[in-house]
């Protein structure tokens, strides 16, 4: 049954001033929701109703605990409600219900996570050097604009959603068009737990029009940001010109390296998991695996054999680790980079099509794809893909490795598979990417810091830091003297 949505723009729900439109289920094509798409006339109102909002006593004089508690109490609603957001997820993007799972578990945290760092967060008194009390005070920045993409949308919200909060902030919301359900209902979940009308918008719709408008609203104080790399950059030159502070989560091409030492179990499963887990619609995903000359041969058997046995199907068993891709056209553009690669002298050796069968039809689905015999510098090697494709590259040279690694305008993430620690180390401390992960990959926690370097993006979520984000510093001077200021006199 499709489901009606509607947005909430300033405290009310109802439907956004645009056209509407629908979303499909990737697994089958089926219509699931119908909603209004957003205008830049509905941000106009959203923002000024979030200005409003939060200069409210309710908003702006909650103390730490109570805005702590506010956040706690969206965790428990998420908890609560769990299995249902989970299988909203799924039928939004597609992906395997126990991945969603994760994410909505991992979204619970998130918030809980934030409500610490709120009732936790300190101001500093700073020494004096004169006859007065100086004090440094974090004040929420005012009103945030947060931007999502369709892949993880619940984890990347609440990553945006929970700091801002906790910072004292008012969120207008847009999530990505196509997958607008999880941001509604951590709206819906969030007016539970008590955040006051206005504070929190969502107006899905489309990036050109919404986003657009929301990031250059001159109400908007700062923009949190993941999606795609050229996107990115065009919100980085608006805000320039308005001088506001931006995160940008943006497109990663990232290296795993497996050495000659490396424990083969584990280094094939590693690679397996960080290219083909949400089928390859992932920002880390370890697209460029570089294998040592020595191990090559049996590990390219070996992953092969692996990518072979992945379960590719229905995003409802429990079974599945590979559903279908987002939509047609985002298979299409996986295709066409596969097609690219097979012209810039590749061979594919595993996948590189649709797995056959009517479960698959109509589902949007594309089969694990392994190629070898490219170099680093072609274009299958060096432009994000977002789906279940690696290339195969061997190495012999830690000196050319690091230099190819390195030759991205990526620098998201990379993994290194290595016996030897102090291999790890100096490999590790040569990517110029902002997560390493050695003997694992894709491993995530909210207390650790998450962002790119180079095109991958600026600034940092996550970790307990992360508030901070959200906060201008402001100082404060108390005059302490017992006479008026000399120079007056
Ligand atoms: P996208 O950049 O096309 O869209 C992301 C969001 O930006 C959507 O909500 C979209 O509507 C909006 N948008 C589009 N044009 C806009 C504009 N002109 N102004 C303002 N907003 C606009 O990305 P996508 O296809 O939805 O997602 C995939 C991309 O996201 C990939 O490149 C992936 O690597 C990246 N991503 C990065 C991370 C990270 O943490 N680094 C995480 C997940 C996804």
């Amino acid at each position: 049954m499709t489901e009606k949505i509607k947005s909430l723009i300033g405290g009310e729900w109802r439907d956004a001033s645009g056209p509407e439109y629908a979303t499909h289920y990737p697994a089958d094509g089926s219509t699931v929701a119908r909603l209004h798409a957003a205008t830049a006339e509905d941000v106009d109102q959203a923002v000024r109703a979030a200005e409003r909002a939060r200069q409210q006593p309710g908003w702006a004089r909650l103390r730490p605990h109570e805005r702590a508690g506010m956040l706690n109490r969206i965790a428990a609603g998420i908890r609560a409600r769990g299995e249902e957001l989970a299988q909203l997820q799924r039928l939004d993007n597609g992906k395997p219900i126990n991945e969603t799972r994760a994410l909505v578990s991992s979204a619970a945290g998130t918030f809980q996570y934030f409500a610490a760092a709120a009732e936790t967060m300190e101001d500093a008194i700073t020494p004096a050097r004169g006859d007065y009390l100086s004090m440094s005070v974090h004040a929420p920045l005012g009103v945030v604009g947060a931007i999502t993409p369709w892949n993880s949308p619940i984890a990347s919200e609440a990553q945006k959603l929970a700091p801002a909060l906790a910072a004292g902030c008012a969120v207008v919301f847009k999530p990505a068009e196509i997958t607008p359900r999880m941001a509604i209902e951590l709206a819906r979940i969030a007016q539970e737990a008590g955040v006051p009308d206005g504070i929190l918008s969502v107006l899905p719709g489309k990036g050109s029009i919404v986003g657009d408008a929301l990031v250059r609203h001159p109400l908007v104080k700062r923009i949190a940001f993941t999606g795609g790399t050229s996107v990115g950059l065009g919100l980085a030159k608006i805000a320039a010109e308005k001088l506001m502070p931006v995160s940008l989560e943006l497109g990663g091409k990232s290296p795993t390296i497996v050495c000659a030492d490396a424990d083969l179990d584990h280094a094939v499963a590693g690679v397996l998991y960080g290219i083909f887990s949400s089928s390859g619609e992932s920002c880390i995903a370890g697209s460029r695996a570089f294998v040592h000359a020595s191990v090559y041969e049996e590990f390219k058997s070996r992953l092969i054999a692996g990518a072979k046995a992945l379960r590719v199907g229905d995003p409802c068993s429990e079974q599945t680790q590979m559903g279908p891709l987002v939509s047609i056209s985002h298979r299409e553009s996986v295709e066409r980079y596969v097609q690219m690669g097979v012209e810039e002298g590749g061979k594919v050796l595993l996948g590189g099509q649709r797995p056959q069968g009517d479960v698959y039809a109509k589902g949007s689905y594309y089969l694990p794809t392994i190629l070898e015999g490219l170099p680093n510098t072609a274009r299958m090697c060096q432009e994000e893909i977002f789906g279940p494709v690696v290339a195969l590259l061997p190495w012999t040279d830690e000196a050319d490795l690091l230099a190819q690694c390195n030759d991205s305008v990526y620098g998201l993430a990379s993994g290194i598979w290595t016996r030897d620690y102090r291999a790890a180390w100096r490999i590790g401390s040569a990517l110029d990417t902002g997560t390493v992960w050695i003997n694992t990959y894709k491993m995530f926690s909210i207390s650790t810091p998450f962002g790119g370097t180079k095109l991958s993006g600026i600034g940092r979520e996550k970790g307990r830091l992360g508030i901070l984000e959200y906060t201008g510093q402001k100082s404060f001077y108390w005059g302490l003297n017992e006479s008026p200021l000399p120079w007056s006199l």
